[in-house]
C-alpha cells in the first residue's frame, strides 16, 4: 500500500538520518516528541524540500522515527540470527519494462537480477547483500513475503520498502518469531524509487 502522497528525500542532507535516530530514543517523550519532530521539519526545510504539506511531513517522518525505534528494539536479536533474507523493492529497479532483464519466478516469486546495469540500486544491493551472505528476494509486493517465508527457514529479515508498507507486514514478522530490520525508501512513488545503500550496508 502506497503513501497517500509523494516525497523525495534523496536530496536532504544525510545528517537528518540522524536526527532521526536521536529522536527514536524519545519516543516515550510525548510532548517533547512532538516538539523536536516539529523542529526537525522546520531545520532542514522538509516542506520545500518535498512540497509536502506539514501533516504529512508528521506522517512521514514519524514513520521514520517509529521503523528506526523497532530497528534499534530488535537489533540484537536480529545480530544473533544465522540465516537471514533481504527483501528489495522491486520499484527501485532501474528500469520498470522490458529493459530490466531480471528474470521473475511466479512460484517463488520474486525478481532475480541479471546485472544489466551497474547504477541500478536492485543490482548493488543484491550484489551487497550477496557478498554478506545473505538470499535476495526482488519482489513486486510485500503480499509476495508470506509466501517466500513459509516456504524457507529464515530467522532474520532486512526489508527494503516504503514505510507504509513495512509497516503493514512487520507485525506479521514478529508474529512468526523473524526478527527483522527496516530500511524506508527515502524517495516513493512506485517508480524509480531510492534507498540509501549505506544505510542497508550498515543494517547487513
Ligand atoms: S540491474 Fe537487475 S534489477 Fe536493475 S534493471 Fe538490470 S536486471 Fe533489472
Ligand atoms: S513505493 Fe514501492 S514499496 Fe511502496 S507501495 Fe509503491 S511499489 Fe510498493
Amino acid at each position: 500500500m502506497p503513501y497517500k502522497f509523494t516525497f523525495d528525500l534523496s536530496k536532504v542532507p544525510r545528517v537528518l538520518f540522524t536526527e532521526i535516530a536521536t529522536v527514536s530514543y524519545q519516543k516515550g517523550m510525548h510532548k517533547s516528541f512532538l516538539d523536536r519532530l516539529q523542529r526537525i521539519i522546520i531545520k532542514f526545510r522538509i516542506q520545500e524540500a518535498t512540497g509536502l504539506n506539514f501533516s504529512d511531513a508528521i506522517v512521514l517522518l514519524q514513520d521514520f522515527i517509529d521503523l528506526q525505534a523497532v530497528n534499534m528494539i530488535q537489533r540484537n536479536k536480529f545480530l544473533q540470527t544465522k540465516k537471514r533474507a533481504v527483501f528489495l523493492s522491486h520499484c527501485s529497479r532501474k528500469y520498470l519494462d522490458g529493459r530490466c532483464k531480471a528474470a521473475f519466478d511466479p512460484d517463488i516469486p520474486s525478481y532475480t537480477c541479471c546485472h544489466c546495469s551497474e547504477d541500478c540500486l536492485v543490482n548493488q544491493g543484491s550484489q551487497l547483500a550477496k557478498t554478506k551472505g545473505y538470499d535476495v528476494f526482488v519482489v513486486p509486493g510485500g503480499s509476495c513475503i508470506p509466501k517466500i517465508l513459509k516456504n524457507t527457514h529464515y530467522e532474520g529479515v532486512v526489508g527494503v520498502a516504503c514505510g507504509e508498507e513495512i509497516k503493514m507486514f512487520g507485525p506479521f514478522l514478529t508474529s512468526i518469531g523473524l526478527a527483522g530490520q527496516a530500511i524506508p525508501l527515502i524517495k516513493n512513488g512506485c517508480a524509480n524509487t531510492v534507498f540509501n545503500m549505506e544505510t542497508l550496508m550498515n543494517a547487513l
